[in-house]
């Protein structure tokens, strides 16, 4: 094995988050009797990727992004709710989405058996580990850090400082980020001075300060680069 530590993002590398941010926002419409059209859709996940980017560069905190993104969206369809505890409820719905992206839980439960696995994730740490635990995935990995734990969040090099402290025996030469996200996965290693794959399947424009030492389209595409292949048995 080329690498010995991978660290796995969670959301569009391993778990389907789109099906799962979908499903939620249906259910939170339903619990509020209103139409979910696509335009609203597209209005929401456009606002909310601007509110976690401002969390990635620590513009805003965690709480101000779950806080303020529904007040945001029920305020542009005129209606004033309680931000917080509708943000709750979608959580709750949220928590229950755990499709996985592709053939990710035969390739991570093959290579937990080649490497040693830790996810690394920005998020809520009580839908994080639910999601995981519900789509079989969490007995694959050695730790798990959630920016809510951790305190910081990538692309921050606090927050693989905090990732590396806490592994034990860990070799920054052997260690691997793997995700989908330039702006926090690649971009934090990059801080961190650790290799990345930089995972898209929809052939994305890269960014021109950011640099992921591989690109891959699926998660297959892993084994060249481990050097290792995929064992059947697992
Ligand atoms: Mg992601």
């Amino acid at each position: 094995m080329n690498y010995s530590t991978l660290l796995f993002d969670l959301d569009d590398t391993l778990l389907d988050f789109k099906a799962a941010e979908d499903h939620a926002l249906q259910e939170l419409f339903n619990t509020m009797n209103t139409t979910l059209t696509p335009e609203i859709k597209k209005y929401y996940k456009t606002m909310n990727r601007h509110l976690w980017a401002d969390y990635e560069q620590g513009k805003i905190s965690r709480q101000e992004v779950t806080d303020s993104r529904f007040k945001k969206l029920f305020a542009n369809l005129g209606k004033n709710v309680d931000g917080s505890q509708l943000d709750q409820k979608y959580r709750h719905y949220l928590t229950q989405g755990h499709q996985l992206l592709g053939n990710s839980r035969r390739i991570i439960a093959d290579l937990a058996n080649k490497a040693d696995l830790y996810v690394v994730t920005n998020g809520v740490s009580k839908t994080q580990y639910k999601r995981l635990e519900d789509a079989k995935l969490l007995p694959y990995f050695k730790d798990i850090f959630v920016s809510e734990d951790t305190g910081y969040q990538k692309p921050m090099p606090e927050y693989f400082d905090y990732v590396a402290k806490r592994i034990p025996h860990f070799v920054a030469q052997k260690a691997l980020v793997i995700g989908d996200s330039l702006t926090s996965d690649i971009k934090g290693a990059n801080n961190a001075g650790l290799d990345s794959v930089w995972l898209n399947p929809e052939a994305k424009q890269l960014l021109p300060d950011v640099k992921p030492t591989y690109e891959v389209k699926d998660l297959e595409q892993l084994y060249p680069i481990l050097g290792t292949s995929f064992d059947e048995k697992a």
